[in-house]
């Protein structure tokens, strides 16, 4: 029985690998980038989670894949590395908002563990940052259609507040 407990505890701690010693923590992100990095920390300390960000690498690159602007490479015992599209309509898209979707959604990926989620809102806009398909879930603030009223704080504040909980109510924008 006790043996049983410290066999778990040391699961716990350890991750049982005792041959394969804890990797040292890399941090290498562009100075393009770090502002969106540490937007993260602040909008999750706002939320009561206090996030270490100590291991990460962030690089600007080629992908393949389901994230055409951006794709997560997560391993255990190394250190998580987002690689960035340049290019149109990718990094280079005008409006920094959309800058802020694409790092905080693979941040979801490295630093909250999350996968993509494609769930729609009853108004179908997307339900999550965590969407694999759209990194403009801001936008329709951001190029308004007739006399639609928007509200970019809003939606932000809803995108932000289900990334980091994603038990957030449908917000009314969203019903
Ligand atoms: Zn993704």
């Amino acid at each position: 029985m006790r043996l049983t407990s410290l066999c778990l505890l040391g699961l716990l701690l350890l991750d049982c690998k005792p041959d394969e010693p804890p990797h040292n923590p890399v941090y290498q992100v562009p100075a393009e980038v770090e502002p969106y990095v540490q937007a993260f920390r602040d909008e999750a300390a706002k939320r009561g989670k206090t996030l270490k960000i100590d291991d990460l690498i962030v690089e600007f690159g080629e992908t393949s894949g389901q994230d055409i602007c951006g794709v997560s490479q997560i391993a255990s015992n190394k250190t998580p590395r987002i690689t960035l599209v340049r290019e149109w309509p990718c990094w280079t898209r005008a409006y920094s908002q959309n800058q802020e979707a694409l790092i905080f959604h693979h941040l979801g990926h490295c630093i909250l563990g999350r996968g993509h989620k494609t769930a729609l809102l009853p108004s179908s806009d997307y339900a999550s940052l965590m969407n694999g398909e759209y990194m403009g879930v801001y936008s329709p603030c951001l190029y308004p259609i007739g006399n639609t009223p928007c509200n970019l704080t809003g939606r932000r504040t809803y995108y932000v507040d289900e990334l980091f909980n994603e038990n957030t109510p449908v917000p009314a924008w969203g019903k």
